[in-house]
C-alpha cells in the first residue's frame, strides 16, 4: 500500500446479480480487508463470508434512521467509519452505478474529502442475458441495448423518461424495477407504435437457483406474468433478441435447478459444499449446528505432541479434517514442526481427512477403502496395529467405537484436540423457511450435527418431515441410526460417506421426481 498516495478507505463494490460467483476478483480482494461491510438486502449472503472474521456486517435495512426513500444515514455511516480510519465496503446489488445510487454515495464521499474506489459488478440485464441465453445484442436482431428504469421518480423535475423515444429504440430494452408498473409501461410502448408481437421476457432472481422466467410478447406481458405468478423485483426484457434464445437455457437444465437444500456444516467448513450445490443449480441455505473451537486447555495436546516427538506412539489416528488442522496448528504455535512426527505412522478415517494431511505434505499410511466411518477405520487399522501404541486425535465428543475396537489388539489413548460446541442460537430466518416448507432437502453430515439440527426443529417442521415434504439425507448408516433413534425418518443415505456422497444422495432423490 505504500505506493498508493491516498489509500482509499471506502469501496463501492458491485456484488453482482445474486449468484455469488459473479462478483469480481477485485471485489473479493477489497472485501477480504473490510472492517465494515454495509450491504444491500439483495446481496448474496455467502459473499459476506469473504470479509474477515472481525468485520462488522450490516444490512442497510438495519441502520438506524432508515427510511425507504432517504439515504443520508447510509452516507453518514460510510463517512464516519472511514473517517475513523476503518475500511468500509459498500456492497451493492449488480453494478453500483446502474440504478444503485452509487453516484450519490460517491458524491457524498467526495464532499467529505474521502478517497474511494468503485468496483463494477455484473448488472441484472447482463446476468439475465447469460442465464436465460438471450443474446442481448445480435448481428441480425439487435444492435443496441438500453437499460431503462421502470420506476422513474414522478417528481424528478424535467427528467421524465421519453417513452416515445424508448418505443423507437432500435434494440433490446432491459427494464429494471418495472414489474409493478408493467401495464403502464406496456401501454406506453404500444401507444408509441412498438408492435404488440415484439418478443418479451420477465425474469426474477436471474443467475440464482431461484431464477424464474416467463416469455410473452409486449401485448401479452402482464397476462403471462400473472399466470406465471412472477413478482417484483424482476427484470423485463423486450426485443427481437428474446426470440433468439434456446428453449432450454443451459442454467435451467442443471440437475438441482430450483431445489432448496440446507447445509448444516460448521460455518467455516460449509463453503465447499455450498459452492458445489449452487453449481448444480440448487438454492442453498445454511444452518450451522455446531461450531469448531480450540480446546480451553492445551496441556494434554502439548503432552501428546511431546510424546510423539519422543517416539512414544507408533500410530497417530485422525477421524476428521478438523482434528488434523487443530493438532498441526498447535504444533506450529508451540514452535515445533513436522519433524516431530517423523517416526509415527498416520491413519485417516476418509479421503477428506487424508486430503487435510496432504495440505501439510503428509501422507496417511492407512485410509479405509470404501467405508469412511469408525467401523471402516477400525477394520482397516486392526491388522496393522497389533501390539502397538495408538494415539487417537479427536473431538471433545464423538463415538467410542474406534477406541474400544482398537483396544482389543493395541494400547490406545485418545487426546481431545478440538471442541465441537452446539450453536446456541440457530438462524431464525432459516428455521422460518423450514416452517414454511421452503426447504426440501436437509443434509446431515454427522451424527452430532444431526442431533444439533433436529433439536432446533419445532412441531411445524417435524410435521413436514413426517409428511415427507422435508427430506433428511444422511452421510452414513451411523448418522442414519442417530436420526432414526430421535424418531425421524431418513429419506436417503449416502453410499460413499463423504460430502460428495451426500450431494450424490441429494441428486438421486431429486431425480426421482
Ligand atoms: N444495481 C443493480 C440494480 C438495482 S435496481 C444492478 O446493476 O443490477 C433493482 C432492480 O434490479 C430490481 O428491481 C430488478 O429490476 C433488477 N434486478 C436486480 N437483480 C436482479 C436479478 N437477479 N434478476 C432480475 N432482476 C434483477
Amino acid at each position: 500500500m505504500t505506493t498508493d498516495p491516498a489509500p482509499p478507505l471506502v469501496f463501492l463494490v458491485g456484488a453482482g446479480p445474486g449468484n455469488p460467483g459473479l462478483m469480481t476478483v477485485r471485489g473479493a480482494e477489497v472485501l477480504s480487508r473490510a472492517d465494515l461491510v454495509l450491504y444491500d438486502q439483495l446481496v448474496p449472503e455467502r459473499l459476506l463470508d469473504l470479509a474477515p472474521a472481525h468485520a462488522v456486517r450490516m444490512c442497510v435495512r438495519d441502520l438506524p434512521g432508515n427510511h425507504p426513500d432517504k439515504y443520508p444515514h447510509i452516507h453518514r455511516t460510510l463517512i464516519e467509519t472511514a473517517s475513523a480510519g476503518k475500511t468500509v465496503v459498500r456492497l451493492k446489488g449488480g453494478d453500483p452505478l446502474i440504478f444503485g445510487r452509487g453516484g450519490e454515495e460517491a458524491e457524498a464521499l467526495r464532499a467529505a474529502g474521502l478517497a474511494y474506489e468503485i468496483v463494477p459488478g455484473v448488472t441484472a440485464a447482463l446476468a439475465a442475458g447469460a442465464f436465460l441465453e438471450i443474446p442481448l445484442t445480435h448481428r441480425m436482431h439487435s444492435s443496441a441495448i438500453a437499460l431503462v428504469t421502470g420506476h422513474e421518480l414522478p417528481n424528478k423535475p424535467g427528467n421524465k423518461l421519453d417513452w416515445k423515444a424508448i418505443a423507437a429504440f432500435p434494440g433490446t430494452l432491459a427494464i429494471y424495477m418495472g414489474i409493478a408498473r408493467m401495464p403502464v409501461i406496456a401501454a406506453e410502448l404500444l401507444k408509441y407504435g412498438k408492435p404488440a408481437d415484439t418478443p418479451a421476457a420477465i425474469v426474477e432472481r436471474a443467475s440464482t437457483g431461484d431464477q424464474r422466467s416467463a416469455y410473452a410478447t409486449l401485448g401479452t406481458l402482464e397476462e403471462v406474468r400473472r399466470q406465471a405468478g412472477l413478482e417484483a423485483p424482476g427484470l423485463i426484457i423486450i426485443g427481437e433478441a428474446v426470440a433468439q434464445r434456446p428453449e432450454h437455457p443451459w442454467f435451467e437444465g442443471r440437475p438441482l435447478f430450483g431445489q432448496r437444500v440446507l447445509v448444516t456444516r460448521p460455518a467455516h467448513q460449509a463453503g465447499g459444499m455450498v459452492r458445489k450445490l449452487e453449481h448444480l443449480g440448487a438454492v442453498v441455505s445454511r444452518l450451522p449446528a455446531v461450531e469448531i473451537r480450540d480446546v480451553d486447555n492445551f496441556a494434554s495436546v502439548d503432552r501428546a505432541l511431546g510424546q510423539l516427538r519422543h517416539g512414544e506412539w507408533d500410530w497417530l489416528v485422525f477421524t476428521s479434517a478438523n482434528g488434523v488442522h487443530a493438532l498441526l496448528r498447535r504444533l506450529d504455535t508451540i514452535g515445533r514442526d513436522l519433524r516431530d512426527l517423523g517416526g509415527v505412522k498416520l491413519a485417516a478415517i476418509g479421503p477428506k481427512t487424508a486430503e487435510s494431511l496432504r495440505e501439510y505434505r503428509l501422507r496417511a499410511d492407512v485410509v479405509p477403502d470404501t467405508t469412511f466411518s469408525s467401523e471402516g477405520l477400525a477394520g482397516a487399522l486392526k491388522p496393522h496395529v497389533a501390539g502397538q501404541r495408538v494415539l487417537l486425535a479427536r473431538a471433545n465428543r464423538g463415538r467410542e467405537l474406534l477406541r474400544t475396537e482398537l483396544a482389543k489388539v493395541a494400547t490406545v489413548e485418545q487426546v481431545t484436540v478440538y471442541d465441537q460446541v452446539d450453536v446456541t442460537a440457530p438462524e431464525g430466518a432459516v428455521l422460518d423457511a423450514l416452517r414454511r416448507g421452503e426447504i426440501r432437502f436437509v443434509t446431515l453430515p454427522s451424527s452430532s450435527i444431526a442431533k444439533g439440527v433436529l433439536a432446533a426443529f419445532d412441531e411445524t417442521i417435524n410435521g413436514r418431515v413426517e409428511r415427507g415434504e422435508i427430506k433428511l439425507i444422511v452421510i452414513s448408516p451411523e448418522t442414519g441410526k442417530a436420526v432414526r433413534a430421535l424418531g425421524y425418518p431418513v429419506a436417503a443415505e449416502a453410499t460413499t460417506f463423504t460430502e460428495d456422497g451426500l450431494i450424490e444422495a441429494v441428486l438421486a432423490l431429486a431425480r426421482q421426481k
